[in-house]
């Protein structure tokens, strides 16, 4: 089967991408590879890191390879955390501490509306390529369930009753932000065969 890598450090992420494209390939994280260095993410867009991580990964390694960046886009909040998901807390803060700050942000505001969006790069035979998901949903007062990661347990899809961190892995790959962008990467990975 043929291998690509993932430039990513984050198991979630890995799991929720290799069941998808468990059939076609060989997804490899970066841990897999032994290669534990930060990638700095310095842009200011979900592009352009998704761009950073996979060129980093492409340079050092020389091997085809893809990366994802998400954020989690608030209304109430224009747009926040978006770009910034990862560290809204704080340098070193947990999932829990983002959650928080959020569920605190949003304490008596009544517009809870947000979405995710997902941005793959790959980069293939030194060409990039982007695809974009994206869910909408809200963000509920309290956290419910206890799979995914993130800010899962607060992030309730439209036309669901359950959060992504209560649904089976496999229903939030097929209505999530990094499932739809995903299957746009499987389609074009099919299309160059
Ligand atoms: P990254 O910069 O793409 O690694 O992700 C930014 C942050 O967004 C992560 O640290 C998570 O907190 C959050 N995030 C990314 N994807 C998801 C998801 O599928 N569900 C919930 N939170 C997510």
């Amino acid at each position: 089967m043929k291998k690509l890598i993932f430039a990513t450090h984050n198991s979630h992420k890995l799991r929720e991408i290799q069941e998808l494209l468990s059939s076609f390939y060989q997804v490899i994280g970066l841990h897999e590879l032994g290669f534990d260095e930060d990638i700095p993410e310095t842009a200011d867009t979900l592009e352009g890191n998704a761009a950073i991580k996979a060129e980093y990964v492409y340079d050092k390694l020389g091997i085809d390879c893809f990366s994802d960046d998400t954020g989690l886009e608030i209304e109430a909040l224009q747009g926040a955390p978006g770009v910034y998901s990862a560290r809204f807390a704080g340098e070193n803060c947990t999932f829990a501490d983002n959650v928080n700050k959020v569920l605190h942000l949003l304490q008596g505001i009544a517009n809870r509306k947000a979405c995710f969006r997902s941005v793959i790069c790959l980069i293939m035979d030194d060409k990039r390529y982007f695809f974009e998901g994206k869910v909408e949903g809200k963000i509920i007062e309290m956290q419910r369930g206890t799979d995914g990661f993130g800010y899962d347990p607060v992030f309730l899809p439209d036309d669901y009753t359950e959060t992504f961190a209560e649904m089976p892995l496999e229903e939030k790959n097929r209505i999530s932000h990094r499932g739809i962008a995903t299957q746009k990467l499987i389609a074009f990975l099919h299309e160059i065969r």
